[in-house]
C-alpha cells in the first residue's frame, strides 16, 4: 500500500487533465507523476532510505504536490511544516522529527537556513521553476516504494490536549481510507471536479480533502496560496469551481464582501468546513449567497482528520458536525464511561482514522490513546438521531462561579447580532467567582453598535450566568494559520477593569 498510488493511476486514466492550477498555470497528471518520481530519484540519490524523515515547508504551491507525492513514493515520511515557522520552531520540528533534510520555498528561506543549522539538517531551496529543472536533472524513480498499510506517511505536528507540538503518525491506511470516503460518499468527486485549495496543505483537512481527495478522483486542485476573499471570489467563478473547503472564518470573510454579487460563481455544489465552529447564521447566509450546500464535518489531526460530517444523502443539520463517518465510532464519555445520550462530556474516536501513535512519545500516546479509543479533549453530545454537536474544549470552558460556560453558547448569540463580524468569548481571572465572562467582537465595516448595547442583547437571550459581562471592540481577532482564533492571545484591553 502506498498512498501515492492514487497519483499513479490518476496519471494512467487521465494523463493530459489538470492535476493542479495555480493562477493560469496548469500542472497536468503526467507532469505531476513524473515530477514526483524525479523527485524520488533525488531522494535516493540524497541517501533518503524508507522510513526516513523528510520536513516539506512549502505554500499552496504545485512544488507542495511534488514534494509531498515524492517523499511518499520514495517511502519517506512528510513532515509537513507551516512555511511561516520561525528559526526556533522549525529547529524543534527537525529535531523531534529527526529530519536530516528541508524542502524550503525561497521566499522564507533565510529562517529554513537557520533553523537547519541549528537542528544540523540540509535544507532545499524551492522556487518556482526548480522542479522543472529537477525533471531534467534528477534520475527518474518511477516504482512506488513497497509500504506497509501500517506504516507512516506523514507526521503532523499538533499540540492535541495539552503541551508541547507533537507529532501524529498517520499511517499510509489512515489517509488513503479517510481520503476515499471524502472523495467517495461524502463529495461524490469525479473527473470533472474543481476543487477550491485555500485550506493550507501541511494541515490534515486540507490534505486529505483538498489534495489527497482531488488526486484521487482525477479532479483539479485550484491553488490559493494566501486567502484573499476577492482572489478567493476570482476563482471560485473563473475557475469553475465546483467544491469550496475552508475553516469557518473563511466562509463568514466570503459572505461579507461587500461588492460578492460583482463575481459570478456559477459551479460550485457543495461546501465543506471544519476545524472550528462554524456559526449557524454564516453557514445559512453562504447557502443563500451561492447556491450550495454547506456541509460541516469535525476531526483533528489526530484522526487523519476526518470523524464525522453532515452529509448530501440526508441534508446537513446546521450547527452539528454530523454522523460519524464508515468505519469509525465516536461517543461520548466521562472519564472512561458513556454518559447517558443527550448530557455533554468528552468526545472519545474509535476507527481507521485514529494516528498510529505520537511519534517517540510513549507517555503522550497511552495518555490519547486508551483501549483504542482516541480522547479528544472537545465536549459534546449526540443527538437522538445519531448528530454529534460540539460545544467547546476540556480547555475552553469557562467556569464562573462554579458553573459551566461554553464559549460557544455565547458566541452564538453574539453572531446572530447583525453588526458582528467576528466574536471570541473566553474567561477573565475573577476574584469573586474565579473566572468572568469576556467577549472580544469585531464589528463589521459601518457599524453602530457599541460593547453596552451588545451586552445588552447577549444578557437577553442566554442564562444570567452566562452572558459576558465584559465586552470591548476590537480591529481583529489573532488567528491560527488556518484561520482559527487563538484565544489564549487575546489581551483585554487595560481600561476594562475600571469599568
Ligand atoms: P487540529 O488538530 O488542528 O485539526 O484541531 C482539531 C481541533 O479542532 C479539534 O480537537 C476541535 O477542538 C476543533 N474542531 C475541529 N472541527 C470542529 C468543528 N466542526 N467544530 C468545533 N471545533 C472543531
Amino acid at each position: 500500500m502506498n498512498l501515492a498510488s492514487a497519483l499513479v493511476s490518476s496519471a494512467r486514466t487521465h494523463p493530459d487533465r489538470a492535476a493542479l492550477r495555480l493562477e493560469d498555470a496548469v500542472v497536468s497528471y503526467r507532469t505531476l507523476d513524473q515530477g514526483s518520481a524525479h523527485m524520488a530519484g533525488l531522494l535516493h540519490h540524497r541517501g533518503v532510505k524508507p522510513g526516513d524523515r523528510v520536513a516539506v515547508m512549502l505554500p499552496n504551491v504545485p512544488e507542495f504536490a511534488v514534494a509531498y507525492f515524492g517523499v511518499l513514493r520514495a517511502g519517506g515520511i512528510v513532515v509537513p511544516m507551516n512555511p511561516l515557522l520561525k528559526s526556533r520552531e522549525i529547529a524543534y520540528y527537525l529535531g523531534d522529527s529527526g529530519a536530516r533534510l528541508l524542502f524550503a520555498w525561497h521566499a522564507f528561506a533565510d529562517e529554513a537556513r537557520a533553523g537547519a543549522r541549528q537542528a544540523e539538517a540540509e535544507v532545499v531551496v524551492v522556487s518556482p521553476g526548480t522542479f522543472d529543472a529537477l525533471l531534467t536533472t534528477a534520475p527518474s524513480v518511477e516504482d512506488l516504494a513497497d509500504r506497509h498499510e501500517d506504516d507512516t506517511a506523514v507526521i503532523l505536528y499538533t499540540s492535541g490536549t495539552t503541551g508541547q507540538p507533537k507529532g501524529a503518525e498517520l499511517t499510509h491506511a489512515n489517509l488513503t481510507h479517510n481520503r476515499d470516503i471524502v472523495a467517495g460518499e461524502l463529495l461524490q468527486l469525479t473527473a470533472d471536479d474543481v476543487i477550491f485549495g485555500g485550506l493550507p496543505l501541511f494541515h490534515a483537512f486540507g490534505q486529505t480533502c483538498t489534495l489527497n481527495a482531488a488526486v484521487a478522483s482525477g479532479a483539479c486542485l485550484t491553488l490559493l496560496p494566501r486567502f484573499d476573499a476577492g482572489k478567493a471570489l476570482g476563482i471560485l467563478g473563473e475557475h469553475g469551481v465546483t467544491v469550496f473547503a475552508g475553516v469557518p472564518t473563511v466562509f463568514g470573510r466570503l459572505v461579507r464582501k461587500p461588492d460578492r454579487d460583482a463575481y459570478t460563481v456559477s459551479r460550485l455544489r457543495v461546501s465543506l468546513t471544519g476545524g472550528a465552529v462554524m456559526p449557524v447564521q454564516v453557514l445559512h447566509d453562504f447557502q443563500a449567497a451561492f447556491d450550495c450546500v454547506v456541509l460541516e464535518g469535525y476531526g483533528l489531526s489526530e484522526t487523519s482528520p476526518v470523524a464525522s460530517f453532515n452529509t448530501l444523502q440526508a441534508g446537513p443539520k446546521p450547527g452539528s458536525v454530523g454522523t460519524p463517518i464508515r468505519g469509525v465510532e465516536m461517543r461520548v464519555v466521562a472519564g472512561d464511561r458513556e454518559v447517558p445520550l443527550g448530557e455533554s462530556g468528552e468526545i472519545a474516536i474509535r476507527g481507521h482514522n485514529v494516528m498510529k501513535r505520537y511519534w517517540q512519545r510513549p507517555e503522550e500516546t497511552a495518555a490519547a490513546i486508551r483501549d483504542g479509543w482516541l480522547y479528544t479533549g472537545d465536549i459534546g453530545r449526540v443527538d437522538q438521531d445519531g448528530y454529534f454537536w460540539i460545544i467547546g474544549r476540556t480547555k475552553d470552558v469557562i467556569i464562573r462561579g462554579g458553573y459551566n460556560v461554553y464559549p460557544r453558547e455565547v458566541e452564538d448569540v453574539l453572531y446572530e447580532h447583525p453588526e458582528v463580524a467576528d466574536a471570541a468569548v473566553i474567561g477573565l481571572p475573577s476574584s469573586d467567582l474565579g473566572e468572568e465572562i469576556g467577549a472580544a467582537v469585531v464589528l463589521k465595516p459601518g457599524a453602530r453598535t457599541t460593547a453596552e448595547e451588545l451586552r445588552e442583547y447577549v444578557k437577553h437571550q442566554v442564562a444570567a450566568y452566562k452572558y459576558p459581562r465584559k465586552v470591548w471592540i476590537t480591529d481583529t481577532l489573532p488567528k491560527g494559520p488556518t484561520g482559527k482564533t487563538l484565544k489564549r492571545q487575546i489581551v483585554p484591553p487595560p481600561e476594562l477593569d475600571r469599568r
